[in-house]
């Protein structure tokens, strides 16, 4: 185990490319640099609100004494640190918005872990950086504890993520117009120190593209697949690596589609080139299945970023990659075909995901069907998503009637079904109960495979808001049991919180649709 503040920390990214190493954080544009030289500014009193032990030992980093606690403050940089802004451009809600950049993240150092890998440590709400624009360069408690607990919360249900190894509160104040309504508030600044094995963005390519800089294009490329893909080989390394950075975002959409998280801003700057779920904003789960389900007020009315679109909207990012990409290749033909393939890996990832979420041994193109029957009922009853998966599970071996099957659902309901759904909430499930026992192997490894694929604890928002606003007032209950039950999402250990979403939290602002303020 080491001490942040005695680590020798490695700086691998700032001495391959060129930056601006002027240290001036004034808004402005970096071109030609991939990064800018950014301190952390201080903050008045750095407490330790949160502490991922779990992540820390995989790190091999010391518990935080007084001196680290200022480092996660952004109150102390050492000197083996080289702190730096990141410049990448981006996307937003389908319109080209030119650079961004770390408007409000400072990259500490690389921190090399017992087992050779490296992590980038970087700081959350430190400051302002040259890519700041209007804005603080700081972050809120309520955004804060949001982006600690879900990072930690998808990795423990196995979705690809970056991570979350503490939360400090800064003791300052800071200005936030929460609702876009001109009622702007003190709130408390806390900062969030995220980790990753890179932060690195469809649009940190997306920018030299539109520079038109060429050789740091291809500099780039190359040194993300040394460092993250090294097991790429042959002549055609760029296409082969976009052919990865397509499956991995497959993969993680429907990751995504398996526990009902809606990301809410899938802008290509906040697209992971690892296939990681980045930027925790106005996230949600699902609770009441519903494909149009977006939580980002911003996405309104347009709910570009829904619940049911995420799909689609990866493979529209992965396009603008491959338009960030082409000036590497003599002609677009091999890079059209390598996105052409987006659908049918997504679909067939897909179908053996639904395969574990019903339990099934194998799905054939027969069992697709079946599939696309429970996803219609999903979309008719608009249940809640976990719960019912939850309840299909406990299905009893006989089923009998339709009055027994609504009866054994009825929990996870949010309304009365209408004349019909139980007949074909029957049907459904008899035609379930017999391809369920044509599997081979016992039902202990069918409903085994289920409990595997079905989260039975989620983080939903309302139990996040409970949480933040308790922490406001300095009691840390229920946010201690929520760091808690995030550990164990397939077990029954937290059902306490295994209930719907209660009505009133689906009125309640930032409980069901959050704002991009933050
Ligand atoms: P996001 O939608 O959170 O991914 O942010 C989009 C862009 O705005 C990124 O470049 C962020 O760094 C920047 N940004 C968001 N909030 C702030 C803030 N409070 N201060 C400075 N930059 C910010
Ligand atoms: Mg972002």
């Amino acid at each position: 185990m080491q001490k942040l503040s005695s680590k020798e920390y490695k700086n691998e990214f700032v001495q391959a490319f060129d930056g601006d190493e002027s240290g001036n954080l004034r808004p402005r544009q970096t071109p030609g640099v991939l990064y800018s030289k950014a301190l952390p500014t201080p903050v008045r009193r750095p407490a330790l609100l949160a502490w991922s032990d779990e992540l820390a030992a995989q790190l091999g980093i010391e518990r935080p004494g007084e001196e680290d606690i200022s480092i996660l403050g952004g109150n102390l940089v050492t000197p083996a640190m080289h702190p730096y802004a990141a410049c990448y451009a981006g996307h937003q809600f389908g319109n080209w918005a030119g650079q961004l950049g770390d408007g409000r993240a400072i990259t500490l150092g690389e921190w090399e872990a017992p087992d050779g890998k490296s992590w980038e440590l970087q700081l959350k709400g430190a400051g302002p950086t040259p890519y700041s624009r209007r804005a603080d360069g700081r972050a809120v408690l309520r955004s804060s504890v949001r982006e600690y607990l879900m990072s930690e919360a998808m990795h423990c249900l196995g979705v690809p993520t970056t991570r979350a190894l503490s939360l400090v509160s800064t003791g300052d104040q800071v200005l936030r117009d929460m609702f876009y309504n001109g009622n702007a508030e003190h709130e408390s600044g806390a900062i969030v120190m995220r980790v990753a094995s890179s932060f690195l963005r469809f649009g940190s390519f997306e920018l030299l593209a539109a520079r038109q800089e060429t050789e740091n294009l291809r500099k780039l490329a190359h040194w993300t697949i040394s460092r993250y893909y090294s097991h790429i080989g042959g002549d055609d390394k760029v296409l082969a690596w976009f052919r990865e950075v397509v499956d991995r975002t497959a993969s993680l959409m429907v990751e995504w589609m398996r526990v009902g998280f809606v990301h809410g801003v899938m802008n290509t700057d906040n697209m992971s080139v690892l296939g990681l779920t980045i930027d925790y904003g106005p996230y949600s789960f699902v609770d009441d299945y519903d494909l149009n389900f977006t939580p980002n007020t911003t996405d309104l009315p347009g709910r570009r970023y829904a619940f049911g679109k995420q799909p689609s909207v990866a493979y529209w990012n992965l396009g603008c990659l491959a338009g960030a990409l082409a000036p590497l290749f003599p002609d677009t033909k091999e890079l059209v075909t390598e996105l052409e393939a987006y659908g049918d890996l997504y679909w067939s990832k897909y179908y053996a995901m639904m395969g574990g979420k019903l339990g099934l041994d194998q799905v054939k193109a027969e069992d697709h069907e079946l599939i696309q029957r429970f996803e219609k009922t999903l979309t008719a009853l608009k249940p809640d998503m976990t719960i019912f998966y939850q309840r299909l599970m406990a299905l009893p071996a006989e089923v009998s009637s339709e009055q027994q099957v609504a009866e054994h659902f009825r929990d996870s309901l949010y309304r009365e079904l209408f004349a019909g759904q139980p007949e074909s909430l029957y049907q459904l499930m008899l035609a379930w109960r017999e391809r369920m026992g044509r599997n081979t192997g016992t039902r202990e490894e069918s409903l085994e495979r289920m409990r595997r694929s079905n989260p039975r604890f989620i983080l939903r928002n309302y139990l996040l808001h409970q949480a933040i606003q308790e922490l406001e007032v300095g009691e840390d209950g229920l946010f201690r049991k929520l760091q808690e039950a995030i550990r164990k999402p397939y077990s029954d250990q937290y059902d306490e919180f295994f209930v719907r979403r209660p009505d009133w939290a689906s009125r309640k602002a930032g409980c069901s649709m959050l704002s991009c303020s933050s």
